[in-house]
């Protein structure tokens, strides 16, 4: 039998592990010179923006919203569709999650429920770019415009994606990113957040080590309260590494979900009642190739039997307003329809960067089989 293929692996070339042997040779291998190299680096990416980098691409977002001055009595919108810590960040400053529901064609948030969900109280915006593809990016900021909110992208899943040809991040409020393992470039764990002046990027640096600002010769004070978020130079200098190949990474992931699409062939959903994602070689990254399955296969069942043929079968994501902690703050089902449907069959096939055609040959011949046979057990 075949290899176990897994849904996502992160490749780390031979150079980068050469670099990451060099830092924990230097004597520094906490924040340094590797930091301050990656931060410049992915500020040119982004258009000459602030950077800073974090231990997560989590903290980003919860610093994004101290930074914009958001906590307790604010409304924030976000998606039930997204990794919990999307709206955990939320509750984090004390704010409220407020969910809208999703597009069934992008599974990204529905500006039209955005706008409806709009109160006095809300604050700010946290949009999710599921996969990797960016909501209608024109309609979120004319929206955030006209009601004086603020945007925090969660863009976790989306580096080297764009918008009309500019790249997530080189524009817009907030912009936060995550390199945890699965991500299309990695760090093992951690974030950047791209902000919109050097008053902001100051604020970031301080509530990411401690509220600790520095005044004159040796001087130190403390005047917020920060937390413990820096990334290391172990860290930066494996995300120097992945970063230097993001073109090529990118590039990859669009070539194996042409092939996805090939290969399925244009009756796919007509024959199995399976929804494909949008296909899209211009504005998504390919974090993820996900499908949603009909209503007559179970999630689990597919993917146990994905596993007997040795795929690994990935699952983004539960409908965060169904978790017990947000049962408690009062959501309940049938509150976001269409995020209850899409997140009970919604699952990702494998796609990362050292897979091959084949592998992507032997998921859908997998798959086909285990549609055709899904009665016969
Ligand atoms: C990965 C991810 C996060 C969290 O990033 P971490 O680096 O794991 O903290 C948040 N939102 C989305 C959509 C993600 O995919």
């Amino acid at each position: 039998m075949s290899n176990f293929l897994p849904f996502s692996r992160p490749t780390i070339d031979e150079a980068t592990i050469a670099s990451v042997a060099d830092v924990l040779r230097s004597g520094w291998i906490t924040s340094g010179s590797k930091v301050a190299e990656f931060e410049k680096q992915l500020s040119v990416y982004f258009g000459g923006r602030p950077v800073r980098t974090f231990n997560s691409g989590t903290c980003t977002m919860e610093i994004a919203l101290r930074i914009a001055g958001i906590g307790e009595g604010d409304e924030v919108i976000t998606t039930p569709i997204s990794w919990v810590a999307t709206a955990n960040v939320i509750l984090e400053v004390g704010a409220t999650p407020v969910f809208a529901d999703i597009d069934p064609v992008t599974r990204n948030i529905d500006l039209d429920k955005v706008e409806a969900a709009i109160t006095p109280k809300t604050r700010a915006i946290i949009p999710v770019y599921l996969a990797g593809k960016p909501v209608d990016m024109d309609r979120l900021y004319a929206i955030a415009n006209k009601h004086k909110l603020r945007v925090i992208e969660d863009a976790a899943q989306a580096i080297g994606s764009s918008w009309q040809g500019k790249p997530i991040g080189s524009f817009g409020d907030f912009v936060s990113f995550s390199f945890q393992a699965n991500k299309n470039i990695t760090t093992s764990e951690g974030g950047c957040l791209v902000l919109n002046n050097a008053e902001e990027a100051a604020l970031a640096e301080k509530y990411r080590l401690q509220g600790v600002t520095r005044s004159g010769w040796d001087g130190i004070d403390v005047d917020v309260l920060g937390g413990k978020y820096n990334m290391t130079d172990i860290a930066a200098a494996i995300g120097l590494g992945q970063f230097s190949k993001l073109n090529e990474i990118t590039a990859r992931r669009h070539k194996l979900a042409k092939h996805y699409f090939v290969t399925l062939g244009k009756d796919f959903e007509a024959q199995t009642g399976a929804q494909l994602p949008p296909e899209d070689y211009e504005s998504t990254n390919w974090h993820l190739f996900q499908i949603v399955l009909p209503e007559r296969i179970t999630r689990a069942d597919f993917m146990a039997r994905m596993k007997e043929h040795n795929i690994g079968i990935g699952y983004h994501y539960a409908p965060i307003h169904l978790f017990k902690l947000y049962r408690a703050l009062g959501f309940k089902e049938g509150m976001f329809p269409v995020a209850e449907r899409v997140g009970r069959q919604i699952v990702s096939l494998p796609m990362f960067y050292a897979m091959d055609e084949g592998d992507v040959g032997r998921t859908c011949a997998a798959m086909c089989e285990v549609f055709s046979n899904w009665r016969s057990k």
